[in-house]
C-alpha cells in the first residue's frame, strides 16, 4: 500500500508528546510490514535543521510561498516531506504556541494551511509523482484533510486518528470566513460546533475510517462522560470507528541498549542494573543517594488531565516518610511553580526538572521505582509502557491505554504470573496512595519485588501487532471508497 502519514510532530523532528513518538513508530512498522510510507509534517524551523539528506522539492500550488522539502526521519530509511511555508511556520516556540505555551492566534491559518499542502501531495498535484492510495490523518490539526478531499472525484481513502479528543482545534465564525471555507460546512453535520466549529470533528465527519489509540478510551468516547460533545456523533459513526493500542519503540525505549543510561541493563541484571541507575539518578539530581527508599517518578506534561495535582497532594501529605520523588514536565505555568516551591521546600525528597529533557526521561524510567501516572483519562500513554520495559512500576488510573496495558498486582495474586504494576479506580490523591502503600509492602519483599519488576519487563508492546490492525483499518477504508485508485 502507498500511505501518506500526516502528523504535526514526528520524532525526533518535533515533539510535544505521545504523537510524536507514535508518527515515528507506527510508519516504520508498516515500512517493516512491506509498504510504502511518507510521512509529512510542517516545517518548523528544528524540524529542518535535524532532517536527514535534506533537499528542496517543488512549490505547493495554491499556497502562497509554500514549498516542500524532502529527507529522511533521523536514525531509519523512512522518506518525510516537509512543508515549508515560512509565514506559518518559521517562527520561534513549539508546534502550538510561543516559548511561554500560549496558542498562537493564527493556529487556524497555519493548520488549514498545512491541509491544503498535504491534500496537494495527496492528489499529486505537488511534483513528487507519487500517489498515496491512502491518507492516515492524526489529531486536529490534520482534520481538515478528509474534509477537503471529500470534495474531490477522485482522491485517496482517508483514516483519521484520535490521539486526544480534548484538544479539538476550536476556532470562530471569523476565523471560518477567514479561511474561505465551503458554506455548507457550517452546519451541525459538518464543521459547525456549539456556535463555533472544529477542525476535530471535520476529520471525524470526512474521514472513511476512524480510529483511537486503545479500545477502552474508543470505548469510553461513545459516552457522554468522555466524549467532549463528540459522542453523539462517534455514537452514529460507530461501524467505522475502533481503538488499537498504540506501541512502543522498542530501540528508541530498550534499556540494554539506551545511550542515555550510565549503566545500561535487561531482565536477568535488573536487580544490579536498577540499582546503578537509581544512584546515577540520584547524584544527577541532588537527592541523597539511598538505595533502600523508594523512589517514584514522573515525566509528563503537567496539565490537570495528568492528575498531578493528586501526586502533590500526596506529597505533601507524606512530606515525613522516607520517599524520593523525582518529577520532569512542563506546562501550566502555576503547576511548574507549585513543584518548583514543593523542591526547594523538601530538597532531600523532591527533586523536579522543569523542561523538556528527553534523556533524563530515560534516566527516570531507568531508575524510578515507580512511575506515576494518575491521568484523569488517558487516550494511551506511553510512558506507562516505557516504565514497564524499564522495570519502573507504573502506578495508574484505570482509564483509557492505562486500563488495556497495566496488569494490578490483586488482578493476579500471584506476581509469579501476570501482574505488571498497580492499578487504582478513581482519580484521587486517596485513592493513588492506597496504591502506593499496597506497592510499597510488595517493594519492602525483594523476591516478589523482582517477580514483579521481570514480569512487566516481558511485556510485548512492540508494534507489529497493532500495525496488522491499522491495516485492516485501512483496507475498510480503501472498500468504503467510491472511485478507483
Ligand atoms: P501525552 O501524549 O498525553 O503527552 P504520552 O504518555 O502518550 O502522553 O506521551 C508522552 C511522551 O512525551 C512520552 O514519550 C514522554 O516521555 C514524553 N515527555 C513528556 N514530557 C516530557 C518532558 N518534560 N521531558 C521529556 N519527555 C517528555
Amino acid at each position: 500500500m502507498r500511505l501518506l502519514f500526516a502528523s504535526s510532530e514526528v520524532f525526533p523532528l518535533a515533539k510535544t508528546g505521545g504523537l510524536a513518538d507514535v508518527s515515528a513508530s507506527l510508519p516504520r512498522a508498516l515500512a517493516a510490514l512491506g509498504h510504502e510510507v511518507r510521512i509529512a509534517l510542517p516545517a518548523y524551523p528544528a524540524a529542518r535543521a535535524a532532517l536527514v539528506e535534506s533537499r528542496k522539492l517543488g512549490p505547493v500550488p495554491g499556497l502562497s510561498g509554500a514549498t516542500l522539502v524532502g529527507g529522511r526521519l533521523p536514525g531509519t530509511e523512512l522518506p518525510v516531506v516537509l512543508v515549508d511555508a515560512p509565514a506559518l511556520f518559521e517562527r520561534p516556540g513549539g508546534p502550538y504556541g510561543d516559548a511561554s505555551g500560549r496558542d498562537w492566534p493564527d493556529n487556524a491559518r497555519r493548520f488549514h494551511g498545512f491541509a491544503r499542502a498535504l491534500c496537494a501531495i495527496a492528489l499529486d498535484r505537488a511534483g513528487l509523482g507519487w500517489r498515496p492510495e491512502l491518507v492516515h490523518c492524526n489529531d486536529w490539526q490534520t482534520g481538515l484533510v478528509p474534509a477537503l478531499l471529500s470534495r474531490e472525484a477522485v482522491r485517496p481513502a482517508t483514516v483519521f486518528t484520535i490521539h486526544n479528543q480534548a484538544y479539538q482545534g476550536l476556532f470562530d465564525r471569523a476565523q471560518f470566513d477567514a479561511l474561505g471555507l465551503p458554506d455548507d460546512w457550517w452546519a451541525p453535520d459538518a464543521l459547525e460546533f456549539y456556535g463555533g466549529f472544529s477542525f476535530l470533528k471535520a476529520g471525524l465527519v470526512f474521514a472513511d475510517q476512524l480510529t483511537t489509540v486503545s479500545p477502552t478510551y474508543a470505548r469510553q468516547l461513545l459516552e457522554l462522560e468522555h466524549g467532549c460533545r463528540l459522542d453523539g456523533l462517534l455514537r452514529h459513526r460507530r461501524a467505522d470507528f475502533s481503538g488499537i493500542l498504540n506501541g512502543i519503540d522498542a530501540e528508541v525505549w530498550n534499556p540494554a541498549a539506551d545511550p542515555h543510561l550510565a549503566s545500561p541493563y535487561d531482565r536477568a541484571t535488573v536487580d544490579a542494573g536498577k540499582r546503578a541507575n537509581k544512584a546515577a539518578l540520584q547524584r544527577e539530581l541532588g537527592l541523597p543517594e539511598a538505595d533502600k527508599v523508594p523512589l517514584l517518578g514522573l515525566v509528563g506534561r503537567l496539565v490537570e488531565q495528568k492528575g498531578i495535582d493528586l501526586v502533590v497532594e500526596v506529597i505533601e501529605a507524606w512530606r515525613d516518610r522516607p520517599l524520593q520523588w523525582v518529577l520532569l514536565g512542563g506546562g501550566e505555568a502555576a503547576w511548574e511553580r507549585r513543584l518548583r516551591a514543593l523542591a526547594a521546600a523538601c530538597p532531600e525528597r523532591v527533586a523536579v526538572r522543569i523542561g523538556y529533557d528527553e534523556g533524563l526521561a530515560h534516566r527516570i524510567e531507568a531508575g524510578a521505582d515507580f512511575f506515576l501516572m494518575p491521568s484523569r483519562f488517558e487516550p494511551c500513554g506511553l510512558n506507562q509502557m516505557y516504565s514497564q520495559r524499564y522495570g519502573a512500576i507504573p502506578v495508574v488510573h484505570r482509564t483509557g491505554g492505562l486500563a488495556d496495558t497495566v496488569v494490578d498486582i490483586f488482578a493476579r495474586p500471584d506476581p509469579g504470573s501476570a501482574a505488571t504494576g498497580l492499578v487504582f479506580d478513581e482519580p484521587t490523591a486517596v485513592a493513588l496512595a492506597q496504591a502506593l502503600e499496597r506497592g510499597f509492602s510488595l517493594y519492602r519483599n525483594p523476591a516478589a519485588w523482582l517477580a514483579l519488576r521481570r514480569n512487566a519487563m516481558a511485556g510485548d508492546f512492540s508494534w507489529r501487532r497493532s500495525a496488522e490492525q491499522y491495516l485492516g483499518v485501512y483496507r475498510r477504508a480503501l472498500a468504503a471508497g467510491a472511485d478507483p485508485r
